[in-house]
């Protein structure tokens, strides 16, 4: 196995796999969680990882097809597949939002997607602790985005996106509420962290991450 990203989070280690979107396996004491599924060309190996790495739940940081697409494959195997409750609708396929550009496209690429069924999913609220990592609420990208954050180590979905010049946040069109992206990231430019995991693009310390929200200040 490559080398964990992050270790010593109370006792944990973080692995990242990049599915198109990154998928973060987490084991500790009190047991193994994995973030976010991947998009559906990866689907086989997101199944691999699942019966390699046996974890005891999903977490899935919010609904767009390229972190959840997977989820089935954990519902399939009986776990259960955690996400904010405003998520729900669209991971059981009983709504559908996927902001592409050409309108009606989203939907349709959302409908042709694996969707979890409802009876897996449970929800889980801002404060809560999972396995002892705390939930955060990071809203904008989606209304329900979720982050988990342990030890200064945060686990951010698409609340920030890395790559090799610095933390940025998605593109405008991909966002449900820019602006509501753009103070969730000044909200998170404030936590006491020593690394961000985002949902895409390499790990980010937190003055990369200061450095664009204070962009993000004098733009708006
Ligand atoms: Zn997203
Ligand atoms: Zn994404």
């Amino acid at each position: 196995m490559r080398p964990p990203v992050a270790e010593g989070v109370g006792g944990w280690r973080v692995h990242l796999r990049t599915l198109h979107a990154n998928v973060y396996l987490l084991d500790g004491p009190e047991g193994r969680l994995i973030v976010d599924a991947g998009a559906l060309p990866f689907a086989p190996q997101f199944a691999r990882l699942l019966r390699a790495f046996r974890p005891d739940a999903l977490l899935v940081t919010h609904r767009h097809v390229d972190h959840t697409s997977g989820a089935f494959l954990a519902a399939r195997r009986g776990l259960p597949v955690l996400a904010h409750p405003a998520e729900h609708p669209f991971l059981a396929g009983e709504r559908h939002d996927l902001p592409l550009r050409v309108p009606g496209l989203g939907e349709r690429v959302s409908r042709v997607h694996p969707k979890v069924p409802p009876q897996s999913l449970r929800g889980v609220s801002p404060g809560e602790q999972v396995h002892g990592w705390t939930v955060l609420h990071l809203p904008g990208h989606t209304a329900g985005q979720l982050g988990l954050m342990r030890d200064g180590v945060l686990i951010a979905g698409d609340a920030v996106v890395g790559s090799r010049d610095g933390a940025h946040l998605p593109r405008p069109v991909y966002s449900a509420d820019h602006r509501g992206a753009e103070e969730t990231l000044r909200h998170v430019a404030e936590l006491d962290l020593r690394l961000v995991l985002p949902g895409h693009g390499p790990p980010l310390t937190p003055e990369q991450v200061r450095r664009r929200a204070r962009r993000g200040e004098v733009n708006s």
